[in-house]
């Protein structure tokens, strides 16, 4: 088989990575978990126990079905397929018994192993989701930054595909994702801290981090912004807050009638938003590529992470959500703004 270009989005043991020989550098794993639906002979002790192994849970849902087992090893380090006799025995282990667990349906295992990309290309290889990062499930973050990666590349790599863009646009799916996912791995690492055998001085910290989340400021601009990934900035230079950010959903009027910012990334197509004069911004030589829009919006901007911001006359929104330019009255930027995003200017 041959092609253009390939991406490699086959996990966290990505084949692609390793045949491309793209390092994997990070943190080896320090706890170790089995997690697994079967059926059960004896009423469990149902909900979640930590104890010096670590954390345990066993469910099920309401309307029933197969019991869901999560159950931390005693050793870590295992690389061979789980099995229901290793799920007995880390059962037996925490709980003194197995519970007669029987037919399982699944059996997985999941670590703390955090490792990143070194790079997220080489040449015409590309890397996305856990293929460029692995870390702890913890948050529930791995699967966002994943598809966040591929609406970051995607539009990118068709741009340069239809060659409508040079080839450099690519090396900024690496300079904008790669921190991000950096960032992840960090959080994720000091969650894991916070959740190991409380000693005195862990527990000091979880009380620490108990008492800043219960203040509204840091749990809801800090901590939920950054779990989320609604405070992510690409580094797009100085200016205006939303520069970089990912654009609000706004309830916009039109000349066509009411209309929410979001449907109009549906089409994954640029769009230049103008609160300003129907016809004052001219963009022909892009007209191809990038839809102009005139809105009116009277609410207030306000975004997760930073709160309410000035209202622009102007925004030019990528494909994948983000601002590239923030007009203030004046067309000062805009230009450059496309080029760069988007492509030079068609021929008159
Ligand atoms: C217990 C647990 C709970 C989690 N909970 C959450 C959560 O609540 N929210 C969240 O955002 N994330 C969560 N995650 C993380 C999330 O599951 C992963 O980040 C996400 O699945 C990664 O998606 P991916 O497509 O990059 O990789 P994968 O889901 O690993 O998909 C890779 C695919 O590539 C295929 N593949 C691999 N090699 C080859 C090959 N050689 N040829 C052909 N195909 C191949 C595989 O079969 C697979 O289908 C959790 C993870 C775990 C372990």
């Amino acid at each position: 088989m041959r092609t253009k270009y390939l991406v490699g989005c086959d996990g966290g043991r990505s084949l692609i990575r390793k045949a491309a020989g793209i390092d994997f550098p990070g943190w080896d794993p320090t706890t170790s978990h089995l997690i697994a639906e079967v059926e059960i002979a004896k009423e469990p002790e149902w909900g979640i126990r930590h104890d010096a192994i670590g954390i345990h849970g066993l469910s099920r849902l309401e309307d029933g079905g197969p019991v869901r087992v999560m159950v931390t090893e005693q050793h870590v380090g295992s690389t061979s397929e789980p099995t229901l006799r290793d799920l007995r025995e880390a059962l037996i282990a925490v709980f003194g018994t197995d519970y007669g667990i029987h037919s399982p349906t699944s059996i997985s295992r999941f670590t703390d192993m955090t490792r990143q990309a070194a790079s997220y290309r080489k040449g015409r290889v590309l890397l996305a989701g856990d293929a460029a990062h692995v870390h702890y499930p913890v948050g529930g973050q791995g699967l966002n930054i994943g598809v966040q990666d591929a609406v970051n590349l995607g539009w990118k790599l068709a741009q340069v595909v239809k060659q409508t863009s040079p080839e450099s646009l690519l090396d900024t799916y690496h300079a904008e994702r790669h921190p991000v996912g950096a960032r992840v791995l960090r959080n994720t690492m000091a969650q894991v801290a916070l959740m190991r055998r409380p000693d005195d001085r862990v527990k000091a910290l979880q009380d620490t981090m108990s008492e800043l989340l219960d203040m509204d400021e840091p749990r809801k601009r800090f901590f939920a912004a950054m779990m989320s990934g609604l405070d992510v900035r690409y580094d797009l230079g100085e200016g205006h807050p939303l520069l970089g950010r990912r654009m609000p959903d706004l309830d916009l009027v039109t000349a066509d009638g009411p209309l929410r910012v979001f449907t109009l990334l549906h089409g994954a197509r640029p769009v230049l938003l103008d609160f300003g004069h129907p016809g004052r911004l001219d963009i022909t030589p892009w007209a191809d590529r990038v839809q102009l829009i005139s809105a009116e919006y009277a609410g207030a901007w306000e975004l997760p992470a930073i709160g309410v911001v000035a209202a622009p006359t102007a925004v030019l929104i990528r494909p994948d959500g983000y601002v590239a330019w923030v007009g203030d009255q004046t067309e000062f930027g805009l230009a450059d703004a496309l080029t760069t995003w988007f492509g030079p200017p068609a021929a008159a």
